[in-house]
């Protein structure tokens, strides 16, 4: 007997068929002797539908009341389920966030995971209960509903996964595993087996959503033997219920890859925005002056560049932030503009960020050299480059985002290994 934590996402809930679905997969789980405990997202497009509404009550709205709305559509889907479950003959019972409880801290709209205490679904086990848990929320210190950032029941069910000790995590999802690119882009990409902790947390962070970026820092920090796999394959189809070895793809630790490639896989973001501050004066603490009033701002930046300008006298300062932030840049690069001094700010909305991913990177010359003449070959223009040691991100024109995707996927051979 094992213990099992199962989350379901949007496209898996999304009507009353899907959760019946649903429902066939826990009870597989169920009849065959584990713990279960299942996490659910709220139907696809709801949350999307309950952020628009907030947005339209007021632009400006209180992060508090925020969460109140949406959070609620978590709590229909896990109740849906526990009566579908009921339905066929498991005792199931749903909860809220609040109930376990999950606690957080007090950032409304992006708050964290800081506790939760397992006992209290280690007793539901014990009783021969599933316990079906709204995703997405917790409760924050201010004794107030608190959502996780968007795609966040993925870290609800990792952080659940961790507090009882779990076997296993099941992310079922809309496709059967993590891919060496997003599929809906790439038709040629192939599922992988097994995909190592740091890389998939590249890959998320780098725009890969198929996991949210936290889930998976959770995951390796505490061990979770986590699986992406897929709701819309038949319940009871042979090996669905195997224990070690279900359908999908294992994140785990890198020693348990034994064909490790150079390149794993492929991530991109769109709607990325690049700012250039023309002709800053070079001396010490112009990039403190610069950086810190955007951080304190809350302005995600990303990739800098700094060169120096056609007068040759000056740096020209070159940086990216999330294109919904570039108002709010610019209001925080006007106010230091009489203690930095910047003759000119320009900005380009638009941009995306393509990214090239691999452990084997380490220890291979040459890879960012491949992608650097693939995409010239298909007049691909560069617009800023980061690399760290495991990955290459490099930014582009928007509207080129599909074809630089196929282009390094197919360059670095992931579509026929
Ligand atoms: P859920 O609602 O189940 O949480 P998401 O939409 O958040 O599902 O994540 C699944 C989606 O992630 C897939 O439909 C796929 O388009 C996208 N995706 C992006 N990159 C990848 C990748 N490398 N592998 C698999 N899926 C990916
Ligand atoms: N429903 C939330 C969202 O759409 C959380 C999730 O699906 O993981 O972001
Ligand atoms: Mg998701």
């Amino acid at each position: 007997m094992a213990r099992i934590v199962m989350k379901f996402g949007g496209t898996s809930v999304a009507d009353i068929s899907r959760i019946r679905n649903v429902a066939r997969h826990v009870k597989r789980e169920v009849d065959a002797g584990h713990d279960v405990a299942v996490v659910v997202s709220a139907m696809s497009g709801k949350t999307n539908e309950l952020v628009a509404w907030t947005r339209d009550a007021s632009p400006m709205h209180d992060a508090r009341e925020y969460d109140a709305v949406v959070a609620s559509g978590e709590q229909v889907t896990a109740g849906l389920l526990a009566i579908a479950l009921q339905n066929i003959g498991v005792h199931a019972r749903s909860w809220q966030g609040w109930q376990i409880p999950i606690k957080t801290d007090n950032a409304h709209g992006a708050a964290r995971i800081m506790d939760i205490d397992g006992s209290f679904l280690i007793q539901r086990f014990g009783e021969g209960q599933v316990a079906v848990i709204a995703g997405f929320q917790g409760i924050g210190p201010d004794n107030r509903i608190a959502t996780l950032g968007r795609g966040g029941s993925d870290t609800s069910a990792v952080a659940i996964a961790a507090a009882v000790k779990a076997d296993r995590c099941d992310i079922y999802t809309d496709v059967d595993g993590v891919y060496t690119t997003d599929p809906r882009i790439e038709p040629k990409a192939r599922r992988l087996s097994k995909i190592s902790f740091e890389e998939m947390l590249e890959m998320a962070s780098l725009g890969a959503k198929v996991l949210q970026v936290r889930s998976v820092e959770l995951a390796m920090v505490h061990r979770v033997r986590t699986f992406v796999r897929s709701s819309f394959d038949d319940p009871d189809a042979p090996g669905m219920g195997d224990l070690l070895n279900p359908p999908g793809t294992l994140i785990c630790d890198e020693e348990e890859i034994v064909e490790q490639q150079v390149v794993t896989g492929i991530a991109y973001a769109k709607d990325e925005a690049q700012i250039s501050l023309r002709r800053v004066s070079d001396r010490p603490g112009v990039a403190a002056g610069i950086f810190g009033p955007l951080a304190e701002a809350n302005i995600n930046v990303d990739m800098i560049v700094q060169n120096i300008s056609e007068d040759g006298k000056s740096t020209d300062m070159t940086f990216t932030v999330p294109s919904g932030d570039v108002d709010k840049a610019l209001a925080v690069l006007e106010t230091i503009r009489p203690t930095i001094g910047y003759d000119a700010v320009q900005h380009d909305d638009g941009m995306s960020k393509v990214s090239v991913i691999g452990i084997g990177m380490r220890s291979h010359a040459g890879v960012a050299a491949t992608a650097f003449k693939a995409l010239a070959e298909k007049s691909i223009n560069i617009r800023a480059i980061t690399t760290s040691e495991i990955k290459i991100s490099i930014l582009i024109d928007g509207p080129y985002t599909e074809l630089a995707v196929r282009t390094l996927h197919s360059v670095y051979g992931l579509d026929k290994q």
